[in-house]
């Protein structure tokens, strides 16, 4: 309560109009790390990142595409797994990562595209290998990623998801770091469907909206970071069962007319933990 109380104080001192303003438009607008202990703070969803790391843009086996959006920030502990995992993906015949997403220079939530991404140990990789040679800036900006979707959406297009993406989302499952793979159902159906042996690493990919151009991978807690909040572990399984399935339900036919939800309200300073609030102001 202290903490909470000490560190509103600060930010009314610091920064009057802050606590009412929404934290993506704080966090959105930094475009440098917070020069503290590196660590990630709160949770996937809720929370942000001191001491980020650079992914740099290119490496001996990955390119950071979309530079524009100065987003390939993370926890040291993710730039070194990202690092590692490139490294290995030749050996599963993919030449490299595309990077996508990471974090913002201090984490926190995003003006566009994510939920999480917040504390640095979330990244989207491209379903799309890298080319052999170096991309320009350009390139990076325009050159879209390819949906693994056939027309239906029910199903993968297995002209565009071939043994190669199948083997980049099991190497990447492998990983110990990894916690959680977020794919289209589609996508996760034929994981599914082509595994033969070990079916331990399922579980950890999960059926998720969208991320049918790319997969999202998200690793756990670092060592260096003892207010990062896990996640509970996903349930057991290869989740090819029931919990599949459910992603191929008929939505339920409303009742009665629904109105049209007023959207949830924006996080604020005040939803995050309080030690976000000076990693904002850190300098
Ligand atoms: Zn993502």
């Amino acid at each position: 309560m202290f903490r909470r109380l000490a560190a509103l104080f600060f930010l009314a001192a610091v920064l009057p109009a802050a606590a009412e303003t929404p934290a993506k438009q704080l966090f959105g607008a930094v475009k440098d790390p917070a020069p503290l202990a590196s660590r990630s703070i709160g949770t996937y969803a809720r929370g942000c990142l001191a001491g980020a790391q650079l992914l740099p843009i290119n490496g001996p086996a990955w390119q950071v595409m979309r530079l524009s959006r100065n987003r390939n920030w993370g926890n040291p502990a993710l730039v070194n797994f990202l690092e590692h995992l490139a490294a290995k993906a030749p050996s599963a015949g993919w030449n490299g990562l595309l990077v996508g997403d990471m974090s913002q220079p201090r984490g926190g939530p995003m003006a566009t595209g994510h939920a999480s991404h917040q504390i640095g140990l979330d990244a989207d990789i491209w379903l799309t290998p890298m080319p052999k040679r170096e991309l320009t800036y350009d390139e990076r900006e325009r050159v879209s990623a390819v949906s693994m979707l056939a027309p239906d959406t029910l199903s993968v297009d297995p002209k565009k998801f071939t043994n190669r993406q199948f083997n980049i989302i099991r190497l990447t499952a492998k990983q110990p770091e990894v916690e959680r793979i977020f794919v289209n159902r589609a996508i996760k159906k034929a994981l599914c469907e082509q595994t033969s042996g070990d079916r331990g690493w399922l579980s950890k990919v999960r059926p998720w909206w969208g991320h049918d151009y790319h997969f999202h991978v998200r690793i756990a807690c670092p060592r260096n970071s003892p207010t990062c909040k896990p996640q509970k572990e996903p349930p057991s399984g290869d989740g090819c069962g029931a919990e599949l399935q459910s992603w191929y339900a008929p939505l339920p036919k409303p009742t009665k007319p629904s109105k049209p939800k007023p959207p949830p309200p924006e996080i604020t300073l005040k939803d995050l933990p309080p030690e976000c609030s000076q990693v904002l102001v850190a300098k």
